[in-house]
């Protein structure tokens, strides 16, 4: 009598871009494990019926450790539950759902999978910047900026990323911007490619700001951004227009 597991994406914030399916699955569950990146629309709409865990504020230190997490699930499933695993954007985008398969699919747990509305691609759109456009990009490149670029052992291969001719997006880089810019830079990069910062996107309090590679850390610090917030490197910035409208509706 195993339950299942639902591995959600939440979409960027608001009910607006929550999947059919994702409402199905949120309506019908018996365990919901949330955190705070869906934002606050969707935590308000979950229903009363389901047992809620919150994983953790985002950003700050008191969360439940991915084990214990992997652990609740694993638990409640094998007590027969319908359990959905939320997630902000998309789950198998910087969201850990993939480890969670993993564990889910070793204890033997049916699991299915409701892809989300990424932010790397919502957010984005939102301000009115395409990730590819045939005159500016023909390949998109999603990273972590969470690590710093100058650690020995980092996963990212700033060489390649400097020569690479398409879109960066940068999720989780508002810590490391400067050392990413840095590092873009003295690989070769060209100092002129327009860059995006784009906080709390979706959000009525969103904000973007734009300034050319070699003083985007500078910029950034000025205006003092804050996380969350996703950064777009490449000629399809040149898209953006200040007094232009939001371009997603959220609601
Ligand atoms: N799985 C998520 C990403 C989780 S990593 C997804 O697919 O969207 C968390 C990072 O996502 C944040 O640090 C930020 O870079 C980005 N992010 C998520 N929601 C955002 C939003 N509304 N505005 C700006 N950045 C956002």
């Amino acid at each position: 009598m195993t339950g299942k597991v639902y591995l959600v994406g939440a979409g960027p914030g608001g009910t607006g871009l929550l999947t059919v399916r994702a409402r199905e699955v949120i309506d019908a569950a018996e365990v919901i494990l949330y955190d705070q990146l869906p934002g606050e629309e969707i935590l308000e709409s979950l229903p009363a019926a389901p047992e809620k865990i919150d994983c953790g504020k985002y950003g700050s230190d008191h969360t439940l450790e991915q084990d214990e997490i992997e652990a609740v699930m694993v638990a409640r499933a094998q007590a027969g539950k319908r359990v959905v695993r939320l997630k902000g954007g998309d789950s198998f985008v910087f969201g850990r759902g993939g480890e969670e398969l993993e564990v889910l699919l070793a204890h033997g747990i049916p699991v299915e999978v409701v892809p989300g509305v990424t932010s790397a691609v919502a957010v984005p759109a939102a301000v009115g910047i395409p990730l590819t456009h045939r005159k500016y990009a023909s390949q998109v490149t999603i990273l972590t900026g969470h690590e710093d670029p100058k650690k020995t052992g980092t996963a990212l291969d700033w060489e390649l990323l400097a020569k690479g001719r398409g879109t960066i997006v940068i999720l989780m880089g508002v810590k490391n911007l400067p050392t990413i810019a840095e590092s873009l830079l003295t690989n070769g990069k060209n100092p002129d490619t327009p860059v995006a910062i784009i906080e709390r996107g979706l959000r009525k309090d969103q904000r973007v700001t734009v300034a050319p590679l070699r003083d985007i850390g500078s910029r950034a610090k000025e205006v003092g951004v804050t996380p969350p917030a996703i950064i777009v490197i490449g000629d399809v910035v040149r898209l953006f227009h200040e007094d232009r409208q939001s371009f997603v509706a959220n609601d």
